[in-house]
Protein backbone atom coordinates (compact mmCIF):
# COMPACT_ATOMS: atom_id res chain seq x y z
CA UNK A 1 0.00 0.00 0.00
CA UNK A 2 1.57 3.45 -0.81
CA UNK A 3 1.34 6.41 1.91
CA UNK A 4 -1.73 7.86 -0.09
CA UNK A 5 -3.78 4.46 -0.35
CA UNK A 6 -3.05 3.89 3.40
CA UNK A 7 -4.33 7.60 4.46
CA UNK A 8 -7.40 6.73 2.40
CA UNK A 9 -8.29 3.81 3.48
CA UNK A 10 -7.45 4.92 7.62
CA UNK A 11 -10.19 7.61 6.34
CA UNK A 12 -12.67 6.01 5.40
CA UNK A 13 -12.14 2.85 7.57
CA UNK A 14 -11.81 3.53 10.73
CA UNK A 15 -14.73 4.36 13.22
CA UNK A 16 -16.11 7.62 13.16
CA UNK A 17 -16.90 8.72 16.64
CA UNK A 18 -17.31 10.94 18.43
CA UNK A 19 -14.62 13.46 20.28
CA UNK A 20 -14.38 12.09 23.87
CA UNK A 21 -15.75 13.78 26.00
CA UNK A 22 -13.01 13.25 29.21
CA UNK A 23 -11.04 16.36 29.68
CA UNK A 24 -7.98 17.18 29.90
CA UNK A 25 -7.17 14.68 27.56
CA UNK A 26 -3.35 15.16 28.81
CA UNK A 27 -2.24 13.26 31.89
CA UNK A 28 -1.20 16.43 33.63
CA UNK A 29 -1.35 20.07 34.16
CA UNK A 30 1.99 22.07 33.06
CA UNK A 31 1.68 25.00 30.31
CA UNK A 32 2.88 22.41 27.65
CA UNK A 33 0.14 19.79 28.56
CA UNK A 34 -3.06 23.07 29.31
CA UNK A 35 -2.11 23.58 25.33
CA UNK A 36 -2.43 20.61 23.58
CA UNK A 37 -5.44 19.83 25.83
CA UNK A 38 -6.90 23.17 24.10
CA UNK A 39 -5.80 22.20 20.68
CA UNK A 40 -6.35 18.27 20.50
CA UNK A 41 -9.49 18.45 23.28
CA UNK A 42 -13.17 18.47 22.32
CA UNK A 43 -11.80 16.98 18.69
CA UNK A 44 -12.57 14.56 16.81
CA UNK A 45 -9.53 12.49 15.55
CA UNK A 46 -11.05 13.53 12.13
CA UNK A 47 -10.72 16.92 12.63
CA UNK A 48 -7.12 16.74 13.93
CA UNK A 49 -6.24 14.06 10.82
CA UNK A 50 -7.20 17.23 8.50
CA UNK A 51 -5.53 19.89 10.18
CA UNK A 52 -2.99 18.64 12.66
CA UNK A 53 -1.99 21.62 15.14
CA UNK A 54 1.70 21.74 14.73
CA UNK A 55 2.46 22.41 18.48
CA UNK A 56 1.02 18.95 19.06
CA UNK A 57 3.46 17.14 16.37
CA UNK A 58 5.18 15.26 19.41
CA UNK A 59 2.30 15.15 22.04
CA UNK A 60 1.48 11.96 21.86
CA UNK A 61 3.54 10.66 24.89
CA UNK A 62 1.43 13.51 26.93
CA UNK A 63 -1.93 12.21 26.87
CA UNK A 64 -3.55 10.11 28.52
CA UNK A 65 -3.69 6.70 27.40
CA UNK A 66 -7.83 6.82 26.84
CA UNK A 67 -6.26 9.76 24.31
CA UNK A 68 -3.87 8.16 22.88
CA UNK A 69 -5.95 5.19 21.42
CA UNK A 70 -8.87 7.78 20.34
CA UNK A 71 -6.02 9.88 18.73
CA UNK A 72 -3.96 6.83 17.21
CA UNK A 73 -5.17 7.28 13.55
CA UNK A 74 -4.79 11.02 13.72
CA UNK A 75 -1.13 10.48 14.58
CA UNK A 76 -1.12 7.40 12.12
CA UNK A 77 -2.42 9.65 8.76
CA UNK A 78 0.23 13.10 10.14
CA UNK A 79 3.13 10.29 9.81
CA UNK A 80 2.50 9.74 6.60
CA UNK A 81 1.76 13.26 5.25
CA UNK A 82 3.95 15.37 6.75
CA UNK A 83 7.75 15.24 7.62
CA UNK A 84 8.31 14.79 11.27
CA UNK A 85 8.91 12.60 14.35
CA UNK A 86 5.36 11.38 14.57
CA UNK A 87 6.49 7.93 13.62
CA UNK A 88 8.69 7.64 16.85
CA UNK A 89 5.67 8.39 18.74
CA UNK A 90 3.33 5.88 17.62
CA UNK A 91 5.85 3.37 17.47
CA UNK A 92 6.86 3.54 21.14
CA UNK A 93 2.86 3.29 22.34
CA UNK A 94 2.49 0.75 19.97
CA UNK A 95 5.31 -1.42 21.73
CA UNK A 96 3.83 0.15 25.23
CA UNK A 97 1.07 -1.00 27.76
CA UNK A 98 -0.79 1.30 27.13
CA UNK A 99 -1.57 -0.10 23.37
CA UNK A 100 -4.56 -2.87 24.03
CA UNK A 101 -5.03 -4.63 21.00
CA UNK A 102 -8.44 -6.17 22.40
CA UNK A 103 -10.67 -2.73 21.79
CA UNK A 104 -9.53 -2.55 18.42
CA UNK A 105 -11.59 -4.55 15.42
CA UNK A 106 -9.84 -6.57 12.79
CA UNK A 107 -10.43 -4.32 10.46
CA UNK A 108 -8.34 -1.33 12.25
CA UNK A 109 -5.64 -4.07 13.84
CA UNK A 110 -5.48 -5.00 10.04
CA UNK A 111 -4.73 -0.80 9.17
CA UNK A 112 -1.97 -0.62 12.19
CA UNK A 113 -0.38 -3.76 10.53
CA UNK A 114 0.04 -1.86 6.98
CA UNK A 115 0.97 1.49 8.31
CA UNK A 116 3.62 -0.64 10.78
CA UNK A 117 4.86 -2.27 7.23
CA UNK A 118 4.34 1.05 5.12
CA UNK A 119 6.08 3.62 7.70
CA UNK A 120 8.16 1.87 10.60
CA UNK A 121 9.29 -1.34 8.40
CA UNK A 122 12.00 0.61 5.84
CA UNK A 123 14.16 2.11 8.98
CA UNK A 124 12.89 1.62 12.22
CA UNK A 125 14.31 -1.14 14.47
CA UNK A 126 13.00 -4.65 13.34
CA UNK A 127 12.91 -5.61 16.97
CA UNK A 128 9.84 -3.05 17.73
CA UNK A 129 8.36 -4.14 14.40
CA UNK A 130 8.50 -7.79 15.61
CA UNK A 131 6.95 -6.96 18.99
CA UNK A 132 4.27 -5.09 17.84
CA UNK A 133 3.58 -7.60 14.70
CA UNK A 134 3.19 -10.11 18.13
CA UNK A 135 1.05 -8.26 19.70
CA UNK A 136 -1.38 -7.25 16.76
CA UNK A 137 -1.66 -11.01 16.19
CA UNK A 138 -2.26 -12.04 19.63
ZN1 LIG B 1 2.72 18.29 31.21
Amino acid sequence: MTYQDLVHAILVRWPRTTAISVRPVTTHACEECEQVDELLGGKTWMDVARNFPSYCHDAYPLLTSHAQAYYLPSYMISALTENNSQAASVEAYLCSDNFKRDTLSDDQVDLIQEWVNARLEPDYDQKSIQLITAKLRA
